[in-house]
């Protein structure tokens, strides 16, 4: 298949150049590629061609929940909005995520159906807080819960969240780098020194940076007060998730730890739950016995309390966000939402375009709307063909 005429991202830059796919490998960028007899071309001209998104942290798409069993309808979906890989993110109690897990390795064929579905995220139940979430999930961290779900996940556990105040957090922390699993500091109202303490153990990122975090008090009358976002912001070991929707963090937050943290160890995610990607209204089934109504201004609110009960994004709309809200150009967009995320997850074959990396393109015209998703070489999604 080759590529022709597009602006195409290519060492941080934007270019136009031809890309030709071979097989679900990139095989050549260059200014002018011949076509091969027979070749499948594309004519991306007015277009951009940038790498897939990846969503580190997300629930939930239009009318599709993992946990509530929809794992193939969800990776569709994802492919419709341009993510290429995410991590599908699980919030419930042991005996609960245990059966997710199950149910989604069979559903997915152990993701084999599904190959932008990169494993499971374990969200709950090692943190401190709920968040919009059930505190009767939550779990103190022990050896025989761990081993439970790890041996339930069959090694597609690929992040796990945990707040650094838990007993044990440190050990499990170390457990967890030892197993090749991403540790993320979430939910917390931990010390500096709490924290520091689980980066030294490995872990590297940082759970929706802001959000189910505390404001540090004041102690002293006159001297402003240093906490944990402060401590993060400054510590370079970690990389933060924001939801760039403008609800969950105010703009001036996510303006200020961009400049702290550098693209490079930042990523957006979605968070996103149920009704995300859908036209607002109001929908069922978050968890059992919760109704959320999703609103562009407001994000996803829990009925009847109206609590935040995460976001309504798409990683398309951070995208989006990215380059309007908070004025980043597309190659600096494309960072946060695809190559820092691959960087987290250490997928050295995604997340840039290059000579040898993974196939998965997208490519959106000049108001960034999404017009064609690339999956390992094959075209998985048209916006000008009706969708199943
Ligand atoms: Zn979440």
């Amino acid at each position: 298949m080759l590529i022709k005429n597009g602006m195409v991202l290519l060492d941080g830059q934007l270019r136009e150049c031809c890309v030709q796919l071979e097989s679900n490998r990139i095989a050549e960028i260059a200014p002018t590629i011949r076509e091969r007899p027979g070749e499948f071309v594309i004519d991306a001209a007015d277009h951009y061609v940038l790498p897939g998104f990846i969503d580190l942290h997300t629930h939930g798409l239009q009318d599709a929940m993992p946990q509530r069993g929809d794992w193939l309808r969800y990776a569709r979906l994802q492919l419709e909005h341009g993510v290429t890989a995410c991590v599908p993110t699980l919030f419930a109690a042991p005996e609960e995520l245990i059966d997710s897990m199950r149910q989604g390795l069979a559903e997915t064929d152990r993701f084999r159906r599904t190959p932008n579905l990169l494993g499971f995220r374990l969200e709950f139940p090692y943190v401190a807080k709920a968040g919009a979430g059930l505190a009767s999930a939550l779990r103190p961290i022990t050896p025989e819960t761990t081993q439970a779900l790890f041996e339930a996940g069959e090694g597609f556990i690929r992040i796990w969240d945990i707040s650094p105040e838990l007993p044990d957090a440190e050990a499990f922390v170390r457990w967890a780098c030892d197993h090749s699993i991403v540790t993320s500091l979430a939910h917390t109202s931990a010390t500096i020194e709490q924290a520091r303490r689980v980066v030294e153990a490995g872990l590297r990122l940082v759970t929706h940076f802001y959000d189910t975090f505390d404001v540090p008090t004041m102690t002293d009358p006159g001297v402003y007060p240093a906490g944990l976002t402060d401590y993060i912001l400054v510590e370079d070991r970690l990389t933060v998730e924001i939801i760039p929707d403008g609800v969950h963090v105010h703009p001036l937050l996510v303006e200020k730890t961009l400049r702290c943290k550098g693209l490079d160890r930042v990523a957006f995610v979605t968070d996103s739950v149920l009704g995300a990607g859908s036209p607002p209204g109001v929908y069922d089934g978050l968890y059992e016995g919760a109704r959320v109504e999703v609103t562009p201004d407001r994000g996803v609110r829990r009925i009847p309390d109206d609590a935040l009960s995460g976001s309504a994004m798409t990683q398309l709309r951070c995208f989006q966000q990215a380059v309007r809200r908070f004025g980043r150009s597309i190659p600096e967009a494309s960072v946060l939402c695809s190559r820092t995320p691959a960087h987290v997850l250490g997928l050295n074959d995604q997340g840039v375009l290059d000579r040898g990396m993974r196939a998965n393109i997208i490519l959106l015209d000049r108001e960034l709307n999404l017009k064609m998703t690339i999956m390992d070489g094959e075209i998985v999604y048209r916006a000008d063909e009706p969708q199943r």
